[in-house]
């Protein structure tokens, strides 16, 4: 069995979670959202830890969860993999119309992602649920062997990913919580911000309409 250790470091003007997702066995690593600030930290730790980055994967295109990609993607020579209607904002940023604090380099993406897709870090493999809402394309990424959730803006402790911007879908946001629901209680979710929580505490995930809509 793949042991999964996962590294999380809040960073930028919002404290957005970017996360190192290491395979123990191989010392393979996935970089999750570099959110702004993060990209030489990374470079350090991934280097000092002689970790083998493969990929950086974002669990939406959010300004905040984008901003160091380029630094990262280039040092390491490293794809960057996000889900197909996201991708545009990471083509030009800002073009999602959140209006970004910073001035963040265009990348293009390598791997566009669907819901069901499979992706190793390692020896463990993650699959790809597409859960829209917060944005159109964000995605969690669930590991099925280790019950771990990394769950990007679509769910917090607590609480759901902001709504109110233009380019959310209060309608998309309530089946994708429903789909949540559905793992095993004891996941262990790793969110976009704030600390970590499990499906099971977070029991509103079948009828999150009823409690934020
Ligand atoms: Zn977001
Ligand atoms: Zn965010």
């Amino acid at each position: 069995m793949a042991t999964i250790q996962i590294l999380a470091f809040p960073s930028g003007p919002l404290a957005t979670n970017a996360y190192v997702v290491i395979c123990k066995e191989t010392q393979n690593c996935a970089i999750i959202d570099p959110a702004p600030g993060i990209g030489k930290p990374f470079i350090q730790l991934i280097e000092q830890k002689k970790l083998i980055p493969t990929k950086i994967i974002l669990t939406h295109s959010h300004w905040d969860h984008i901003a160091d990609v380029k630094i990262l993607a280039d040092h390491f020579s490293l794809p960057v993999l996000v889900h197909k209607e996201d991708a545009y904002n990471l083509i030009s940023p800002g073009s999602d119309g959140l209006g970004c604090r910073m001035s963040i380099e265009p990348r293009m993406p390598d791997q566009l992602l669907s819901d069901g897709d499979t992706i190793a870090i390692g020896t463990a493999t993650w699959q790809v649920i597409h859960t829209p809402g917060h944005s159109p394309g964000s995605i969690c990424l669930f590991c099925p062997e280790e019950k771990m959730l990394l769950s990007g803006d679509t769910l917090f402790k607590s609480s759901i990913g902001n709504l109110s911007f233009s380019s959310s879908c209060p309608a998309r946001m309530w089946p994708s919580l429903k789909k949540l629901s559905l793992l095993p209680p004891e996941t262990i979710v790793y969110p976009g911000h704030g600390p970590t929580t499990t499906i099971g505490k977070e029991s509103f995930l079948d009828h999150a309409e009823d409690v934020f809509g």
